[in-house]
Protein backbone atom coordinates (compact mmCIF):
# COMPACT_ATOMS: atom_id res chain seq x y z
CA UNK A 1 0.00 0.00 0.00
CA UNK A 2 1.54 3.59 -1.04
CA UNK A 3 0.05 5.61 1.66
CA UNK A 4 1.58 2.72 4.23
CA UNK A 5 5.05 3.57 2.93
CA UNK A 6 4.35 7.55 2.49
CA UNK A 7 3.27 7.70 6.06
CA UNK A 8 6.33 5.68 7.37
CA UNK A 9 8.45 8.43 5.76
CA UNK A 10 6.68 11.30 6.98
CA UNK A 11 6.37 9.85 10.62
CA UNK A 12 10.24 9.02 10.01
CA UNK A 13 9.02 5.43 11.11
CA UNK A 14 12.67 3.01 11.17
CA UNK A 15 13.07 -0.73 10.85
CA UNK A 16 12.22 -2.82 12.80
CA UNK A 17 8.84 -0.78 13.15
CA UNK A 18 6.50 0.29 10.07
CA UNK A 19 2.98 0.64 9.55
CA UNK A 20 0.43 -1.32 9.24
CA UNK A 21 -2.55 0.58 8.44
CA UNK A 22 -3.73 4.43 8.32
CA UNK A 23 -7.36 5.19 9.01
CA UNK A 24 -8.15 8.51 7.95
CA UNK A 25 -11.54 9.64 9.73
CA UNK A 26 -12.29 12.84 7.66
CA UNK A 27 -15.32 13.48 10.15
CA UNK A 28 -12.89 13.81 13.43
CA UNK A 29 -10.09 15.42 11.54
CA UNK A 30 -8.10 12.94 12.43
CA UNK A 31 -5.32 10.36 10.84
CA UNK A 32 -4.81 7.22 12.97
CA UNK A 33 -1.33 5.40 11.81
CA UNK A 34 -1.07 2.02 13.37
CA UNK A 35 2.66 0.74 13.42
CA UNK A 36 3.99 -2.67 14.28
CA UNK A 37 7.35 -4.37 14.22
CA UNK A 38 8.83 -7.32 12.50
CA UNK A 39 9.31 -10.61 13.57
CA UNK A 40 12.25 -12.28 15.06
CA UNK A 41 13.26 -8.96 16.20
CA UNK A 42 16.01 -9.07 19.04
CA UNK A 43 14.83 -6.08 21.44
CA UNK A 44 17.14 -4.08 24.04
CA UNK A 45 16.85 -3.96 27.87
CA UNK A 46 16.16 -0.66 28.78
CA UNK A 47 18.02 -1.02 32.10
CA UNK A 48 21.25 -2.93 30.59
CA UNK A 49 21.13 -2.55 26.95
CA UNK A 50 21.52 -6.47 26.35
CA UNK A 51 19.77 -7.59 23.68
CA UNK A 52 17.05 -10.11 24.43
CA UNK A 53 13.74 -11.92 22.86
CA UNK A 54 10.78 -10.81 23.06
CA UNK A 55 8.50 -11.36 25.98
CA UNK A 56 5.06 -9.75 25.44
CA UNK A 57 3.06 -6.88 24.53
CA UNK A 58 1.84 -4.32 26.42
CA UNK A 59 -1.70 -3.52 25.72
CA UNK A 60 -2.40 -1.13 22.61
CA UNK A 61 -1.11 2.64 23.52
CA UNK A 62 -1.65 5.74 21.78
CA UNK A 63 0.82 9.25 21.19
CA UNK A 64 -0.24 12.64 19.18
CA UNK A 65 2.38 13.47 16.68
CA UNK A 66 2.87 16.50 14.53
CA UNK A 67 -0.13 17.04 12.54
CA UNK A 68 -0.25 15.73 8.64
CA UNK A 69 -2.20 18.06 6.41
CA UNK A 70 -3.69 19.87 9.32
CA UNK A 71 -4.78 16.48 10.38
CA UNK A 72 -4.75 15.78 14.18
CA UNK A 73 -1.91 12.33 13.56
CA UNK A 74 -2.40 10.01 16.37
CA UNK A 75 0.31 6.79 15.99
CA UNK A 76 -0.87 3.68 17.88
CA UNK A 77 1.55 0.63 18.88
CA UNK A 78 1.38 -1.69 21.25
CA UNK A 79 4.91 -1.45 22.99
CA UNK A 80 7.52 -4.62 23.43
CA UNK A 81 8.52 -5.77 26.77
CA UNK A 82 12.37 -6.95 26.51
CA UNK A 83 12.96 -10.39 28.37
CA UNK A 84 16.30 -9.93 29.92
CA UNK A 85 18.14 -12.55 32.24
CA UNK A 86 19.24 -10.41 34.26
CA UNK A 87 16.11 -7.35 34.49
CA UNK A 88 13.09 -9.66 33.29
CA UNK A 89 10.79 -8.02 31.31
CA UNK A 90 11.05 -3.93 30.45
CA UNK A 91 8.87 -2.06 28.21
CA UNK A 92 11.58 -1.23 25.93
CA UNK A 93 12.66 2.32 24.69
CA UNK A 94 10.64 3.57 21.42
CA UNK A 95 12.09 5.59 19.35
CA UNK A 96 9.38 8.25 19.18
CA UNK A 97 8.48 8.93 22.72
CA UNK A 98 10.11 9.22 25.63
CA UNK A 99 8.66 6.65 28.36
CA UNK A 100 5.85 8.28 29.93
CA UNK A 101 5.06 10.87 27.29
CA UNK A 102 1.48 10.52 25.38
CA UNK A 103 3.13 12.66 22.92
CA UNK A 104 5.92 11.71 20.39
CA UNK A 105 9.04 13.27 21.07
CA UNK A 106 8.72 15.42 17.66
CA UNK A 107 5.01 16.76 19.27
CA UNK A 108 6.97 17.89 22.14
CA UNK A 109 9.56 19.48 20.84
CA UNK A 110 7.28 21.80 18.48
CA UNK A 111 5.24 22.29 21.80
CA UNK A 112 8.09 22.88 23.98
CA UNK A 113 9.10 25.46 20.60
CA UNK A 114 5.69 27.44 21.12
CA UNK A 115 5.93 27.70 24.83
CA UNK A 116 8.94 29.57 25.17
CA UNK A 117 7.42 32.56 22.74
CA UNK A 118 4.04 32.32 23.92
CA UNK A 119 1.80 32.55 26.48
CA UNK A 120 0.34 28.74 27.96
CA UNK A 121 -3.11 29.71 26.87
CA UNK A 122 -2.34 30.31 23.29
CA UNK A 123 -0.13 27.20 23.02
CA UNK A 124 -3.24 25.08 24.47
CA UNK A 125 -5.59 26.77 22.07
CA UNK A 126 -3.46 26.61 19.20
CA UNK A 127 -2.41 22.90 19.31
CA UNK A 128 -5.59 21.96 20.89
CA UNK A 129 -4.33 20.72 24.32
CA UNK A 130 -5.41 20.90 27.71
CA UNK A 131 -3.77 22.40 30.41
CA UNK A 132 -2.74 19.71 32.52
CA UNK A 133 -1.07 18.26 28.85
CA UNK A 134 0.59 21.39 28.43
CA UNK A 135 1.44 21.36 32.16
CA UNK A 136 2.74 17.87 31.68
CA UNK A 137 4.80 18.90 28.51
CA UNK A 138 6.09 21.45 30.27
CA UNK A 139 7.58 20.10 33.84
CA UNK A 140 8.90 16.97 31.65
CA UNK A 141 10.64 19.46 29.64
CA UNK A 142 12.45 21.40 33.07
CA UNK A 143 12.57 17.69 34.72
CA UNK A 144 14.58 17.15 31.55
CA UNK A 145 16.73 20.07 31.82
CA UNK A 146 17.45 20.02 35.16
CA UNK A 147 19.05 16.45 34.63
CA UNK A 148 21.13 17.51 32.05
CA UNK A 149 22.38 20.15 33.56
CA UNK A 150 26.28 20.54 33.97
CA UNK A 151 28.53 20.91 36.98
CA UNK A 152 30.36 23.81 35.96
CA UNK A 153 31.71 26.31 38.55
CA UNK A 154 29.10 29.11 39.75
CA UNK A 155 30.86 32.18 41.66
CA UNK A 156 28.52 34.70 41.50
CA UNK A 157 25.29 33.62 42.95
CA UNK A 158 22.10 36.24 43.96
CA UNK A 159 19.61 34.87 46.17
CA UNK A 160 16.22 36.87 45.80
CA UNK A 161 12.51 36.39 46.36
CA UNK A 162 9.35 37.02 43.94
CA UNK A 163 6.08 37.49 45.55
CA UNK A 164 3.37 35.27 43.94
CA UNK A 165 0.09 36.08 42.73
CA UNK A 166 -1.54 38.57 46.02
CA UNK A 167 1.06 39.51 48.96
CA UNK A 168 2.86 37.16 51.08
CA UNK A 169 3.15 34.70 48.95
CA UNK A 170 6.50 34.24 47.72
CA UNK A 171 9.41 32.10 46.06
CA UNK A 172 12.52 32.01 46.66
CA UNK A 173 15.19 32.27 43.90
CA UNK A 174 18.81 31.67 43.11
CA UNK A 175 20.56 33.71 40.32
CA UNK A 176 23.88 32.52 38.30
CA UNK A 177 25.08 36.22 37.95
CA UNK A 178 28.02 35.16 35.69
CA UNK A 179 25.54 33.14 33.19
CA UNK A 180 22.31 34.97 33.86
CA UNK A 181 20.32 32.11 34.18
CA UNK A 182 18.27 31.11 37.46
CA UNK A 183 19.49 27.97 39.12
CA UNK A 184 17.08 27.16 41.76
CA UNK A 185 13.15 27.72 42.77
CA UNK A 186 11.50 26.78 45.72
CA UNK A 187 8.35 27.70 47.65
CA UNK A 188 8.22 30.57 50.13
CA UNK A 189 11.37 32.81 51.78
CA UNK A 190 12.00 30.74 54.86
CA UNK A 191 15.87 29.13 55.74
CA UNK A 192 14.26 25.59 54.31
CA UNK A 193 13.30 27.49 50.94
CA UNK A 194 17.29 27.73 50.61
CA UNK A 195 18.10 24.60 51.90
CA UNK A 196 17.23 22.31 49.24
CA UNK A 197 19.41 24.64 47.08
CA UNK A 198 22.69 23.45 48.47
CA UNK A 199 21.93 19.30 47.68
CA UNK A 200 21.78 20.23 44.04
CA UNK A 201 25.39 21.16 43.73
CA UNK A 202 28.16 19.28 43.44
CA UNK A 203 31.03 19.52 45.84
CA UNK A 204 32.92 20.73 42.76
CA UNK A 205 30.34 23.46 42.68
CA UNK A 206 29.94 24.89 46.63
CA UNK A 207 33.98 25.37 46.32
CA UNK A 208 33.50 27.35 43.16
CA UNK A 209 31.32 29.78 44.97
CA UNK A 210 32.60 33.33 46.10
CA UNK A 211 30.18 35.39 46.71
CA UNK A 212 26.38 35.56 47.15
CA UNK A 213 24.14 38.70 47.16
CA UNK A 214 21.12 38.39 49.35
CA UNK A 215 18.79 41.02 50.86
CA UNK A 216 19.65 41.49 54.85
CA UNK A 217 16.79 38.60 55.51
CA UNK A 218 18.22 36.62 58.29
CA UNK A 219 16.48 33.03 57.31
CA UNK A 220 18.61 33.20 53.90
CA UNK A 221 21.80 34.06 55.92
CA UNK A 222 21.50 31.30 58.13
CA UNK A 223 20.82 28.61 55.34
CA UNK A 224 24.47 30.45 53.33
CA UNK A 225 25.98 30.06 56.84
CA UNK A 226 24.91 26.56 57.87
CA UNK A 227 25.73 25.12 53.82
CA UNK A 228 28.62 26.94 52.52
CA UNK A 229 32.29 27.45 54.13
CA UNK A 230 33.35 30.88 54.91
CA UNK A 231 30.24 31.95 54.44
CA UNK A 232 31.06 35.11 56.12
CA UNK A 233 33.18 36.12 53.79
CA UNK A 234 30.97 35.55 50.97
CA UNK A 235 27.84 36.62 51.99
CA UNK A 236 27.23 40.32 50.43
CA UNK A 237 23.99 42.44 51.21
CA UNK A 238 22.57 43.80 48.40
CA UNK A 239 23.38 47.48 47.66
CA UNK A 240 20.04 47.85 46.30
CA UNK A 241 18.38 46.44 49.10
CA UNK A 242 19.96 48.52 51.82
CA UNK A 243 19.40 51.56 49.60
CA UNK A 244 15.46 50.59 49.52
CA UNK A 245 15.63 50.56 53.74
CA UNK A 246 17.40 54.25 53.71
CA UNK A 247 14.33 55.30 51.41
CA UNK A 248 11.76 53.55 53.47
CA UNK A 249 13.21 55.39 56.31
CA UNK A 250 13.53 59.23 54.54
CA UNK A 251 9.74 58.36 53.72
CA UNK A 252 8.74 57.74 57.30
CA UNK A 253 10.60 61.37 58.05
CA UNK A 254 8.62 62.96 55.43
CA UNK A 255 5.16 61.48 55.72
CA UNK A 256 4.99 62.66 59.66
CA UNK A 257 6.74 65.73 58.72
CA UNK A 258 4.66 66.69 56.16
CA UNK A 259 1.57 66.05 57.96
CA UNK A 260 3.19 68.68 60.86
CA UNK A 261 3.62 71.46 58.33
CA UNK A 262 0.28 70.98 56.63
CA UNK A 263 -1.87 71.19 60.13
CA UNK A 264 0.12 74.76 60.30
CA UNK A 265 -0.98 75.39 56.25
CA UNK A 266 2.91 74.66 55.60
CA UNK A 267 2.52 73.19 51.58
CA UNK A 268 5.90 72.74 51.10
CA UNK A 269 6.37 68.97 50.96
CA UNK A 270 3.23 68.03 49.63
CA UNK A 271 3.87 66.51 46.41
CA UNK A 272 7.10 65.68 46.58
CA UNK A 273 7.25 62.11 47.88
CA UNK A 274 9.25 60.86 44.43
CA UNK A 275 11.69 63.25 44.44
CA UNK A 276 12.98 62.50 47.99
CA UNK A 277 12.96 58.77 46.73
CA UNK A 278 14.46 59.32 43.24
CA UNK A 279 18.43 58.84 42.67
CA UNK A 280 19.86 61.92 42.02
CA UNK A 281 21.14 60.56 38.18
CA UNK A 282 17.69 60.07 37.01
CA UNK A 283 16.37 63.82 37.77
CA UNK A 284 16.41 65.93 34.63
CA UNK A 285 18.49 68.73 35.03
CA UNK A 286 15.24 71.50 35.44
CA UNK A 287 13.83 69.21 38.03
CA UNK A 288 17.01 69.15 39.84
CA UNK A 289 17.53 72.65 39.96
CA UNK A 290 14.01 72.77 40.89
CA UNK A 291 14.58 70.72 43.72
CA UNK A 292 17.06 72.49 45.10
CA UNK A 293 15.42 74.83 47.45
CA UNK A 294 14.06 71.61 48.88
CA UNK A 295 16.92 69.43 49.62
CA UNK A 296 19.61 72.01 50.72
CA UNK A 297 16.16 73.54 52.87
CA UNK A 298 16.27 73.33 56.75
CA UNK A 299 13.46 70.41 57.03
CA UNK A 300 14.19 67.65 58.51
CA UNK A 301 13.32 65.28 55.30
CA UNK A 302 16.34 67.19 53.70
CA UNK A 303 18.89 66.16 56.28
CA UNK A 304 16.79 62.12 56.18
CA UNK A 305 17.83 62.66 52.11
CA UNK A 306 21.24 63.84 53.28
CA UNK A 307 22.26 60.89 55.16
CA UNK A 308 20.46 58.35 52.88
CA UNK A 309 23.03 60.05 49.90
CA UNK A 310 25.81 60.00 51.97
CA UNK A 311 25.52 56.45 52.79
CA UNK A 312 25.47 55.09 49.54
CA UNK A 313 28.31 56.35 48.93
CA UNK A 314 29.95 53.89 51.13
CA UNK A 315 29.75 51.83 47.99
CA UNK A 316 32.13 53.87 46.20
CA UNK A 317 35.29 52.59 47.90
CA UNK A 318 38.12 50.11 47.26
CA UNK A 319 39.82 49.66 50.73
CA UNK A 320 37.94 48.66 53.97
CA UNK A 321 39.83 50.45 56.12
CA UNK A 322 38.70 53.75 53.97
CA UNK A 323 35.23 52.40 54.42
CA UNK A 324 34.77 51.61 58.00
CA UNK A 325 36.46 55.09 58.77
CA UNK A 326 33.76 56.90 56.71
CA UNK A 327 31.06 54.59 57.94
CA UNK A 328 31.92 55.40 61.20
CA UNK A 329 31.80 59.26 61.05
CA UNK A 330 28.06 58.65 58.71
CA UNK A 331 26.94 56.65 61.85
CA UNK A 332 27.77 59.11 63.97
CA UNK A 333 25.91 62.04 62.27
CA UNK A 334 22.85 59.61 61.77
CA UNK A 335 22.66 58.49 65.62
CA UNK A 336 22.97 62.60 66.25
CA UNK A 337 20.08 63.22 63.80
CA UNK A 338 16.82 62.85 66.25
CA UNK A 339 15.48 61.47 63.25
CA UNK A 340 14.06 58.47 64.67
CA UNK A 341 13.83 56.10 61.51
CA UNK A 342 17.09 57.19 60.27
CA UNK A 343 18.42 56.64 63.81
CA UNK A 344 16.94 52.87 63.51
CA UNK A 345 18.00 52.50 59.67
CA UNK A 346 21.83 53.35 61.09
CA UNK A 347 21.51 50.68 63.98
CA UNK A 348 20.93 47.73 61.52
CA UNK A 349 23.61 48.94 58.68
CA UNK A 350 25.84 48.76 61.93
CA UNK A 351 24.69 45.62 62.64
CA UNK A 352 25.12 44.32 59.21
CA UNK A 353 28.70 46.25 58.38
CA UNK A 354 30.93 43.38 58.10
CA UNK A 355 28.66 42.29 54.96
CA UNK A 356 27.90 45.13 53.71
CA UNK A 357 31.35 45.41 53.07
CA UNK A 358 31.58 42.24 51.87
CA UNK A 359 30.71 44.64 48.40
CA UNK A 360 34.04 46.01 48.28
CA UNK A 361 35.89 42.80 47.53
CA UNK A 362 33.05 40.90 45.08
CA UNK A 363 31.31 43.78 43.89
CA UNK A 364 28.18 41.82 43.12
CA UNK A 365 24.18 43.13 43.11
CA UNK A 366 21.36 41.01 43.09
CA UNK A 367 20.39 43.08 40.65
CA UNK A 368 20.44 40.29 37.12
CA UNK A 369 20.74 41.30 33.64
CA UNK A 370 17.87 43.26 32.35
CA UNK A 371 17.47 40.32 29.87
CA UNK A 372 17.21 37.60 32.36
CA UNK A 373 15.30 40.64 34.60
CA UNK A 374 12.58 40.92 32.04
CA UNK A 375 11.99 37.61 31.48
CA UNK A 376 11.11 36.70 35.32
CA UNK A 377 8.65 39.40 35.08
CA UNK A 378 6.70 38.26 31.63
CA UNK A 379 6.79 35.05 33.99
CA UNK A 380 4.90 36.70 36.88
CA UNK A 381 2.91 38.93 34.70
CA UNK A 382 1.30 35.90 33.14
CA UNK A 383 0.98 34.12 36.58
CA UNK A 384 -1.91 34.62 36.70
CA UNK A 385 -3.04 31.86 34.64
CA UNK A 386 -1.32 29.47 36.87
CA UNK A 387 -3.35 27.23 38.88
CA UNK A 388 -0.95 26.62 41.86
CA UNK A 389 2.49 27.39 43.15
CA UNK A 390 4.52 24.26 41.10
CA UNK A 391 3.25 25.65 37.59
CA UNK A 392 4.79 29.30 38.30
CA UNK A 393 8.06 27.86 39.57
CA UNK A 394 7.92 25.38 36.14
CA UNK A 395 6.93 28.56 34.20
CA UNK A 396 10.29 30.57 35.96
CA UNK A 397 12.89 27.32 35.28
CA UNK A 398 11.26 26.75 31.63
CA UNK A 399 11.77 30.41 30.47
CA UNK A 400 15.04 31.72 32.32
CA UNK A 401 16.85 28.36 33.30
CA UNK A 402 18.95 28.29 30.65
CA UNK A 403 18.12 24.80 30.27
CA UNK A 404 18.59 22.28 27.26
CA UNK A 405 15.12 20.82 27.15
CA UNK A 406 14.68 19.27 24.10
CA UNK A 407 13.06 15.63 23.89
CA UNK A 408 15.97 13.00 23.58
CA UNK A 409 15.85 11.43 20.12
ZN1 LIG B 1 18.83 -5.98 31.40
Amino acid sequence: MQDRELYRQILGIESPWKVERVDLRRADGEVHVFLEHDEQVRWRCPQCNAECALHDHQPERRWRHLDTCQYRTILHAQPPRSDCHEHGPRVVRLPWAEASSRFTALFEALAISWLREASQKGVAELLALSWDEIHGILERAVERGLTRRGTEPIPHLGVDEKSFRKRHRYVTVVNDLDRSRVLFVSVGRRKASLDGFWETLSAGQLTSIEAIAMDMWDPFVASTREHLPDADQKIVYDKYHIAAQLSKAVDQVRRAENKLLRASGDERLSGTKYAWLRHPANFTEDAWREFRALRESDLKTARAWALKETAMRLFDYHRESAARAFFELWRGWASRSRLTPMVAVARMLTARLDNILTYLKHRITNAVSEGLNSRIQWVKATARGFRNQQNFINAIYFHCGGLDMAPAH
